[in-house]
């Protein structure tokens, strides 16, 4: 009973997270189900630090000081319950449970209930920034009791990534499934991020008619001003890449196709429950099935005119610099609607989330890192409850400079048949939110008509109905 803490699955994230442990001063325990890998880690890594592998389930756990702190991270899902049955069969009252795989938060909350009545602590904790982020330095999520963190938190600062001004890519998210929560909605703007960025990508290749190499030069540049960030960086540099088999730029040779994972798919599913319009997030996850339908694409390509107008673009340089601004103006939308989707969140499950520090620890080690991270920190801490993102005095002055191009290049790209699911979507709901007046007003009327389901009025408080198949005399409700 010697170790600090212990890893279970010793699969590529799983290894790396406990030697990014173990290189940081800590004596892991290590386990898996096929001893081959924990075996494997000793003989390519054992000098990353103190090592004590464990061919069982019991073993592993006899290796933990108490109270023992073992981590899970094996696949999400079945996997995941069978290890935490196994595991917490086998640990003490006031023990902590880890599990530090992509859980669905639903599911977490579940296990911490069942574990809660056990006397342990599960403890949700999302992990981002892959494989390279678990060995070097990740952004760590964890949900669970504020004892639990007590406890894990100054090992997890010390393995998570640092940000520039000192502070760890780590803090206590919330109760029970609060941090598998926030990872979550971290990958579901991920998406969107992803797929702002392949729609400037996808204009400045079919409207200007741009190479691989060139369009990355322009990525390369705007990773110097706002739009600074890891996945414009990487970008840059996947378009500079020439394949080594054709010789051709390496994006062309690449199917367009793109696969998901599902947590694109839970953010907006979980989104629809909680009433939160996440329209950039969703449209990115329909645009990779879109990418994806294979026969109704090949039905589409067949049968589908375009019927598009062929505009000139008088001047490429000022369209780029509009794509620029369009991208930039989707992404600051679809981060809001991310953080409109935690604070939902938040307010359904009761879970106290200081969303400044989650864009905080959001700014190195995790996918999404960014400079404009510390826009969002700032905007929170003007205004703790802030409505909406956009509405903070920083972020709404920067979505106003941006808005004659983001509406040019979404006209230019409706006008011309180019698909921009995120600009646009981003845009009709930056429109609708800031509007005095939504057609709404004629939804519910129509709901009124065919449903009795009342309507309010703008000139007199209580609920009305109209007598639609009788005298249409307007009744009020109680
Ligand atoms: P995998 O998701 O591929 O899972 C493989 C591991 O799960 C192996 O250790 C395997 O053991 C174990 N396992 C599978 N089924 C069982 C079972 N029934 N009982 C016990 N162990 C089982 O590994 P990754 O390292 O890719 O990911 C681990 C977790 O981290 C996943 O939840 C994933 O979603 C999450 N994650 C992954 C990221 C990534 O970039 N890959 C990023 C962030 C999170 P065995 O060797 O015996 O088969």
């Amino acid at each position: 009973d010697v170790a600090d803490i212990g890893v279970t699955g010793m699969a590529v994230m799983g290894s790396n997270l406990a030697r990014n442990l173990a290189r940081n001063g800590f004596k892991v325990a290590i386990h898996n189900r096929s001893v081959g890998k924990t075996e494997k880690v000793i003989a390519d890594h054992g000098s990353d630090g103190e090592f004590y592998p464990s061919e069982s389930m019991s073993d592993f756990v006899a290796s933990l000081q108490k109270p023992r702190v073992a981590i899970i991270m094996v696949k999400a899902g079945g996997p995941t319950d069978a290890v935490v049955d196994e595991l917490s069969s086998l640990m003490e009252e006031g023990d902590i449970i880890v599990d530090a795989g992509n859980a669905l938060f639903t599911d977490t909350r579940r296990r911490e209930a069942a574990l809660r009545e056990q006397g342990l602590h599960f403890v949700g904790a999302g992990v981002s920034g892959g494989e390279e982020g678990a060995l070097n330095g990740p952004s760590i999520m964890p949900g669970g009791t504020k004892a639990s963190y007590d406890r894990l938190g100054p090992m997890f600062e010390k393995i998570s990534a640092e940000a520039e001004d000192g502070l760890p890519c780590c803090t206590h998210v919330g109760a029970d499934g609060a941090g598998h929560f926030v990872k979550m909605v971290h990958n579901g703007i991920e998406y969107a991020d992803m797929q702002v960025i392949s729609e400037a990508y996808d204009m400045m290749s079919k409207a200007l008619g741009m190479e691989a190499s060139a369009i990355g030069d322009v990525f390369a540049d705007w990773n110097k001003g706002d739009l600074e960030s890891f996945l414009i960086e990487i970008t840059a540099e996947v378009l500079h890449h020439t394949d080594a088999t054709s010789g051709k730029p390496f994006v062309d040779v690449i199917l367009d196709q793109a696969a998901q994972k599902g947590t694109g798919a839970w953010t907006v599913q979980t989104a629809l429950d909680l009433g939160v319009p996440v329209t950039g997030i969703a449209e990115a996850t329909f645009a990779r099935s879109t990418s994806g339908s294979v026969p109704q694409r090949e039905a589409g390509r067949r049968t589908l005119s375009a019927e598009a107008q062929t505009l000139e673009i008088a001047d490429p340089a000022q369209f780029i610099d509009d794509l620029q601004k369009a991208l930039y103006a989707a992404k600051l939308v679809s981060y809001s609607q991310g953080f409109d989707e935690i604070a939902a969140g938040a307010e359904e499950y009761g879970w106290d989330i200081d969303l400044g520090a989650m864009a905080r620890i959001w700014r190195e080690g995790c996918i999404i890192r960014a400079r404009f991270l510390d826009r969002i920190t700032e905007a929170y801490g003007r205004d703790a409850k802030l409505p909406l993102l956009l509405s903070d005095e920083y972020f709404s002055s920067e979505i106003a400079k941006c808005i004659p191009a983001w509406r040019r290049v979404v006209a230019f790209a409706a006008a011309s048949g180019y698909p921009v699911p995120v600009f646009a979507s981003t845009l009709s709901y930056y429109d609708a939110v800031r509007a005095e007046r939504l057609p709404a007003a004629l939804v519910q009327a129509q709901r009124d008509y065919f449903g009795a389901h009342t309507y309010q009025r703008v000139d007199a408080a209580g609920t009305f109905h109209v007598e639609w198949s009788e005298d249409r005399r307007e009744t009020e409700q109680d």
